[in-house]
Formats: C-alpha cells, structure tokens, sequence
C-alpha cells in the first residue's frame, strides 16, 4: 500500500495520516491516524515530514501566544505555510491520491490550534465577526496579531467653528513640525480630534477614521440632535472600553464646543452605509439684510415653500466641480425677525440644497432666492443645522 511505502520514506504523524482518511470511523484526524497504523502495523514516528511535527507541538506552541497584547473576546485563526510544507504537501496529495473530503493541512492547523488557544485562554472562535484576526506563520512558529478596527456609532453637536474630520499639517503630514507648533495639526480643533483624543487614550488605538452622514460647513454650527456619525479606532488595544465614561470624557474634553451625544457599538456596515446616507436637514440661517428687513417684509417668503430651486454650481465652489443645474424642493420656511437687518430664517429642503445661495441668489445663479423675493441683498451670517433626519437617535 502506498503509505507503507511513504511511511518507510518519511516520518509522518497520526494527524497527517488521518487527514488523509476521512472515511476511516474516528473522532478526528488523530484517532483516525492511530487506526490506520495498526492495521498496517506501522510504527509511530518522531517528528513528522509533513507538518514538520507542529501537530505533536500544539500545546507548546499555544504557549507562545499572548492574549495580553490585544484585547479580545473572538478571533478567527489563518495559517501561513511556508514553501517546504507546501510542497510536502503536494507530495503527500500525489502519492497517497485525494479522496472526497480530504482537508487540507492549512485547514487542519487552523482547526487544531484555533481550539487550542480558544481553550486555553478563554476566547470564543468567530469567523463571522471576530476581533481579531489571528495568524499562525509555520516558518517562524511564531503568531502575527491583526485586532480589527473598533466601531463606535454616536451622535456629535459642534458649538464652534472647526472642520470635521481630522486635518493633518500640510507641511510635516502629521508628524509634527515647527510650523504647526509640532502638534501635527493644519487645524488645531476638528469634530474627530475631540473624539479621537478620547477613545484613543482609551483604547490605546493607533488612529481613527470618522464616517460621518454628511458635514457642515467649517463655520456652522451642528445642534439639536446631532450629526450621526461611526468612529473607526484603528488597531486598539483594548476594545471592551466603558462607553458613557467615553461620552463624559469627551464632553468634558470638548470644552463646550463638541458634544457626543451618545456611542454604542456599530460595524463597518453601518460606517458605509452613514456616509452614503441622503438625510433630510433642518437649518437655521442666520441672515443678515442691505436696508434693513420688517416683519411684513418677510411674508414674501411664503412664496417659496414647495417650490423648486435651481441651482447652478455656486461660485465659491465652481473651481473644484464641474457647472451645472441642481433642483432641489424647499419644504418648509418660518422666520423670526432678530434685529433692524437680520432674521433667523428656519429651513426644511431637500438634502443636497445649497442654502447660502438659496439665501443670497448667488448673483442670479440661484433662482428663485431669498433676495430676489424680498427685493433686497441678504446673506447668511451664521448657518446652523438644528436636525439631521436619520440614523438612529441618542437615547430618546
Ligand atoms: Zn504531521
Ligand atoms: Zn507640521
């Protein structure tokens, strides 16, 4: 028989030899092996030329594994071959032939020392949605750690003025120069900062990426019920963090001016599926008018509810996109006169509607517009977003 006279050849271990027979009855590899050699009345081996003995090792090397590094509650365990087992195991394929439902050594490890160190340190085996991604590489018997990125799904508030994402120097990247004060930052305060700040003290995470459901303007302010939003920590090193302790701290660190309303655990999916997210907005419009502007004056504006607005490329950005005609549906206007020349001015449109043009006609590139129905110059001093319809809410 041919492994008679492979096994005169090269040492080859019972799970080796089990995994070759996946119709003798057994338990698993092992038993099925041991089977195998007493019936053909072959003798057991040192060491193994096919899995250079790593399956009469297991235990030993569980024991190289530190489950401090990282924390984590479920992994999923890879294996990395190196040339030699890959060609012994063709050779093994070759001489012993493959039958249905042979596996594969790749397999086999994975399997055998994925229960290994499940047992041994207490972590659960979760191939769908791990923490981390363990690799086993044969070369070096040695583990490499891949901790996926933390998600944490919340709701932001911004109270000043600062970018929303985070804004690396342009000069030094990121690593700190003297032209940023070496605090590698092009602005000093952005939305992420003061969340990252937090969770990646928390975490001891490497960075983060922020996925938020739209942006406002550097200079508007986000209030009522916040901007939804997911963090990614990127590679944290504790991940089972005390999330209200999170949101205190950050609110605490934000100063008055960023707020999270809420954090709770999310995935990528939902990271994705935010920043494609089309949400209707409520805005308040600060606005300011030449001449002056009455209560009276302001009635005119019930004319523009429900109407379509077109909208060509507004200047300020024409030199980044290409020109062209956007219509967008204002929904609803209410207004509230605040001094001589200025009323807040309370908008409900479609997602996507340029507002500072939609208050100031943009030099007649938006039509209809707020000037042009009060017959008077206005501008937007301050735009606020009050609402952001969608995502889910923060604790009611
Ligand atoms: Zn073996
Ligand atoms: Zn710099």
């Amino acid at each position: 028989m041919a492994l008679q006279r492979l096994a005169k050849e090269y040492p080859i271990c019972d799970e080796c030899i089990g995994r070759m027979f996946p119709e003798v009855e057994g338990e698993n590899n092992r038993e099925r092996g041991r089977k195998v050699r007493e019936i053909l009345g072959l003798r057991e081996t040192e060491g193994c030329a096919f899995c250079r003995g790593i399956f009469q090792r297991l235990d030993e090397i569980v024991e190289r594994f530190d489950p401090n590094l990282y924390e984590f509650r479920t992994f999923v365990l890879g294996t990395r071959l190196d040339k030699e087992l890959v060609k012994m195991e063709e050779l093994l394929w070759e001489r012993l032939g493959v039958v249905e439902g042979v596996e594969t050594l790749k397999k086999n490890i994975n399997r055998e020392l994925g229960k290994r160190i499940a047992e041994r340190y207490g972590k659960l085996h979760d191939p769908v949605n791990p923490d981390m991604e363990i690799v086993f590489v044969t070369e070096t018997e040695r583990f490499e750690y891949h901790p996926k990125p933390l998600y944490l799904y919340g709701r932001y508030r911004k109270h000043a003025p600062m970018p929303q994402s985070k804004w690396p120097c342009r000069y030094c990247k990121g690593s700190g120069c003297e032209r940023c004060d070496y605090t590698g930052r092009q602005w000093r305060e952005t939305v992420e900062y003061y969340i990252a700040d937090v969770l990646l003290g928390l975490t001891m995470g490497k960075g983060t990426r922020l996925h938020a459901a739209g942006r406002e303007d550097i200079d508007a302010r986000m209030l009522g019920n916040g901007r939804p939003f997911v963090i990614e920590v990127i590679e944290p090193r504790k991940r089972y963090i005390d999330l209200e302790e999170a949101v205190r701290e950050i609110n605490n660190h934000g100063g008055g001016k960023v707020e999270v309303l809420c954090l709770r655990p999310s995935s990528k999916r939902e990271a994705r599926e935010l920043k494609e997210a089309k949400f209707e907005k409520v805005y308040v419009a600060h606005v300011r008018c030449r001449g002056g502007i009455t209560e009276e004056e302001l009635e005119e504006l019930k004319e523009l509810e429900g109407v379509i607005i077109s909208q060509r490329t507004p200047e300020r950005i024409a030199h980044r996109r290409s020109d062209r005609v956007r219509r967008r549906r204002v929904k609803r206007l209410s207004w509230r006169v605040t001094g001589t020349h200025t009323f807040d001015l309370v908008i409900e449109a479609e997602h996507g509607l340029y507002i500072r043009e939609f208050v100031s006609g943009d030099g007649g590139r938006t039509r209809p517009s707020v000037s042009e129905v009060l017959g008077k110059p206005c501008f937007v001093e301050l735009l606020d977003v009050v609402e952001v319809r969608g995502g889910e809410e923060c604790g009611g």
